[in-house]
């Protein structure tokens, strides 16, 4: 007997009617109109069913810190950096975590399932590292949650010398942190921002770990650490295994140039992270008109076969005031900043969310087939463009077999003479 027969649901590829049988946490089977003794059983009335949604970059230790100590009076990049610096020695171990569990409880409620999370090791206390890594152990039962070490102010930049974040983050490394991180572009010079990326991708070879780098977040197009990035890359056969965050120069930077760096990065199998809602507002603030965008190139770095994720990156932090863990927002503003607006292009942002995502952290047993995780979201919209459209409702979010969240339908009731009494802004 099943688990779970879940019916009449629509796929993100469009087949509809399609029923889904779980057992064991498990997909066992999957194809239209399947019958079967099951435990419980579930009518989605042709609504999207979905994996669940997955954030391939986000910075946990600050979320949910908005205010403290004050708030980001110019909305900038570096007044929010100056700021986390102030906020950083006031930080307690109980408090980043209380935000952190807090901030998941969100995302499980949003049927964001997976999130990759910098976490600043510069403070030589590594008390945000202690306190992600709890997080991460409370959070495994209902929640994925991935860890880059990220020198926040450089890797290089120590007040005590080269050596001292270089050492944090080596012991962020031997406390279980996952994922080796790199800002190449804060480093003092291009010299020491390609020097740590070659550094950075040695150590994670050593220890056979992943690679995300904030690389080349700036307005300036000679920043290129991300030519750096793939070279080192392919040089120490790490090839999938690395992620470039942001990739906000390639914006700016010079057509035959690019022309010849994206064959590099597809070399590389790099996969590339934009930050939609942060890139659109932290990038272009030295430009009169016209005002540059400052995403990456998604379309142009999708056709050339690279694989590309939007994340979230900031919520309610010193870097960014606003956000909800709802990673149709960062769909719809992708697809708004990138013009991708034909059809297939607005299913890639769906993509960019979830398939793509998982695909960058290197998730296992993810996917709507039989034989993966049976983690899915039921969304009140009947196909991936809709979800966009209206950020819809997680009706349902399951793990494993197991319903984590729900929430009731969205409709609006209207007290209008002639009219319906209400609407689900649905056609
Ligand atoms: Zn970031």
């Amino acid at each position: 007997m099943l688990d779970l027969l879940l019916t009449n649901a629509t796929l993100p590829d469009g087949r509809s009617g399609m029923s889904v049988a779980v057992r064991e946490g498990r997909i066992v089977d999957i194809g239209a109109g399947l019958q079967a003794a099951a435990g419980q059983t579930l009518d989605a009335q042709g609504q999207l069913l979905t994996p669940p949604f997955v954030d391939a970059h986000f910075h946990m230790d600050s979320t949910l810190s908005y205010g403290l100590p004050r708030v980001n009076q110019s909305g900038t990049l570096l007044e929010g950096i100056a700021l986390w610096g102030e906020l950083k020695p006031q930080l307690t171990q109980d408090a980043v975590m209380e935000r952190a569990l807090r901030y998941c409880d969100w995302a499980v409620a949003q049927g964001l399932l997976a999130i990759r999370s910098h976490v600043d090791v510069c403070d030589p206390r590594l008390l945000a590292v202690e306190a992600l890594l709890e997080v991460k152990r409370r959070v495994a039962p209902y929640l994925d949650l991935q860890l880059v070490a990220f020198p926040q102010d450089g890797v290089l930049r120590g007040p005590e010398g080269p050596q001292q974040h270089l050492h944090n983050l080596q012991r962020a490394l031997d406390l279980g942190v996952d994922v080796v991180g790199g800002i190449p572009h804060f480093e003092r010079s291009m010299q020491d921002g390609a020097l740590s990326v070659k550094l950075l991708c040695e150590i994670a070879a050593q220890r056979g770990l992943r690679v995300d780098m904030h690389c080349d977040e700036s307005d300036d197009p000679l920043s290129r650490h991300v030519e750096t990035l793939a070279f080192e890359t392919q040089r120490l056969g790490l090839q999938g295994r690395v992620s470039g965050s942001h990739l906000t120069s390639m914006h700016s930077m010079d057509n035959y140039y690019v022309s010849k760096l994206l064959p590099l990065l597809a070399e590389a199998q790099l996969h590339v992270v934009a930050n939609p809602l942060i890139n659109i507002t932290l990038q272009g603030r030295h430009d009169s008109y016209p005002k540059r965008r400052g995403m990456t190139r998604v379309p142009e770095l999708l056709a050339a076969g690279i694989n590309v994720a939007f994340g979230q990156d900031c919520v309610l932090d010193p870097w960014y005031s606003l956000g909800s863990a709802d990673l149709l927002e960062v769909a719809h503003m992708g697809l708004h900043v990138a013009q991708m607006t034909s059809q297939r292009a607005m299913r890639q942002c769906f993509d960019a969310v979830t398939g793509n995502a998982a695909k960058a952290m290197g998730l296992e047993n993810y996917g709507l087939q039989v034989g993966c995780d049976a983690s899915f979201v039921l969304l009140q919209a009947r196909d991936p463009v809709e979800a966009i459209r209206l950020r819809a409702k997680r009706l349902k979010v399951f793990r494993r077999g197991v319903l984590l969240a729900e929430s009731a339908p969205s409709t609006h009731a209207l007290h209008l003479p002639g009219r319906p009494a209400q609407t689900t802004l649905m056609p």
